[in-house]
């Protein structure tokens, strides 16, 4: 009997497990993660305010990985080594391959800001905002003068913002802060955006400070290149994520500050036998970092791969529609559909769907444990999220009031 052709997968989310899932038996599969879950990052905000607890943003990888037969090693990878075809673990294990999928998504990324590091919360795993919501939790109902500082007004820094104003906007004593260096919320999106939530939060103890960077952080202060400083009891760094050291030590990248070219296939422009894919990848024409893109890459880089082994021509990946839902708390939910932005607070619904749909398509309830957390996870988000919207009175609100921000 042949033996079969040796396939290793570095990083398990969005990426790595849509590749994995599309991989037959007939390769022998390896799948590896520094961890042992599977997180829905796009949600995690929703921690902050309690509407989701962790487990329910969570997915066992050996499951989602042993479903359809491959092998999941639960260990962080230190090299990719291109020449002798191998990827060599943090234990020293080695697992050789005919071809390997990168898809180790990015870092947190302080920007060499002094005290970031030792200062500021990240807010880039469920881990992360189990931590922010627990400080948050014991800062708030300790009576005392609280402020926040969120640092980055990016997608995350909005969505952070919105579930602390969720959770904790009729708290006498908070004062929320967002700094962001652009001139505008949400930079490098439709500024109308960054003006209706400018406009909400008019009604909120937030004040915004943009066009400001950030030159240090101490325990409770962040001082601004302004010369200003801010009194922080809590400071949130959500300004960025930058490539994996993988990268850069294993030669896919030319720099420690690159990602990883590839080529319109999705292979490495070092080496074909590597594809690069996800937050991970830099291919020709840009494509956002979004967990919708990592999933549609790691399926067309799983057909790739097969016609890479085959020895028959390759695909090239094209990107999808830009879409987005971007949640203020319970204050409202943006939909961007390329160049059009809609607005209401029962898109929130929408946000929810997309989350519970994704998680049952990774998880699909084949045997009691993914069909027990799918009817855990659908409850608690109708219950929590998807009813409060679409409940009569709200509709009546939100449905006619479901705003064309830019058409
Ligand atoms: C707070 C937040 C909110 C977001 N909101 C949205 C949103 O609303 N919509 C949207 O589409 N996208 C959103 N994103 C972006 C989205 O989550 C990413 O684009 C997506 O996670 C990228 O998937 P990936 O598989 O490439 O990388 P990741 O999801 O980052 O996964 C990388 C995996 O690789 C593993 N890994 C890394 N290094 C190693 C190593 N050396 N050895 C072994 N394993 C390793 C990690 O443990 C991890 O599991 C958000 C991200 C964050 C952080």
């Amino acid at each position: 009997m042949r033996s079969r052709k040796k396939v290793v997968i570095l990083g398990a989310n969005f990426a790595g497990i849509a590749c994995a899932r599309r991989l037959s038996s007939h390769f022998e599969v390896t799948v590896i993660d520094a961890s042992g879950y599977f997180e829905f990052l796009p949600n995690i905000h929703e921690l902050l305010s309690g509407v989701k607890s962790a487990d329910v943003l969570r997915l066992p990888r050996r499951r989602l990985v042993e479903t359809p037969g491959h092998t999941f090693v639960c260990e962080t990878a230190t090299a990719v080594d291109t020449q002798a075809r191998c990827v060599e673990l943090e234990s020293g294990q080695r697992f050789d391959f005919d071809a390997c999928v990168v898809a180790v998504g990015g870092v947190n990324n302080t920007l060499g800001v002094r005290g970031a590091e030792q200062f500021s919360l990240p807010f880039k795993s469920v881990e992360d905002c189990v931590v922010i919501a627990q400080r948050l939790r014991d800062l708030l109902t300790s009576g005392k003068k609280t402020s926040v500082v969120i640092i980055g007004a990016g997608l995350e820094g909005v969505e952070a913002l919105g579930e602390i104003l969720r959770g904790y906007r009729n708290h006498p004593r908070l004062a929320v802060h967002v700094v962001e260096s652009g001139e505008q919320i949400l930079p490098g999106r439709d500024p109308r955006l960054g003006d209706d939530i400018q406009q909400h939060c008019a009604d909120f103890p937030v004040t915004f400070h943009l066009g400001e960077s950030v030159a240090a952080l101490a325990k409770t202060r962040v001082k601004l290149a302004s010369g200003r400083s801010l009194p922080s009891d809590v400071t949130l760094w959500t300004a960025g994520a930058k490539p994996s050291p993988l990268l850069f030590s294993s030669g896919l990248a030319p720099t420690a500050s690159a990602w990883a070219a590839v080529t319109p296939t999705l292979q490495s422009c070092v080496a074909p036998t590597v594809f690069v894919i996800g937050d991970a990848a830099a291919l020709p024409d840009r494509v956002s970092k979004q967990a919708y893109h990592a999933l549609d890459m790691g399926a067309h880089a799983a057909g790739n791969v097969r016609r890479f082994l085959a020895g028959v021509p390759l695909k090239p990946f094209s990107r999808g529609l830009e879409l987005g839902l971007i949640a203020l708390g319970d204050v409202d939910t943006y939909l961007t559909v390329g160049q059009r932005i809609f607005a209401g607070p029962s898109l929130a619904a929408a946000k929810e769907l997309v989350f519970q749909a994704n998680m049952a398509r990774l998880d699909p309830p084949l045997g009691a444990s993914p069909a027990i957390a799918l009817g855990q996870r659908y409850w608690r988000g109708l219950h929590r999220l998807a009813l409060p919207a679409l409940r009569p009175a709200a509709l009546r609100n939100n449905l006619s009031g479901l705003r064309v921000i830019a058409g």
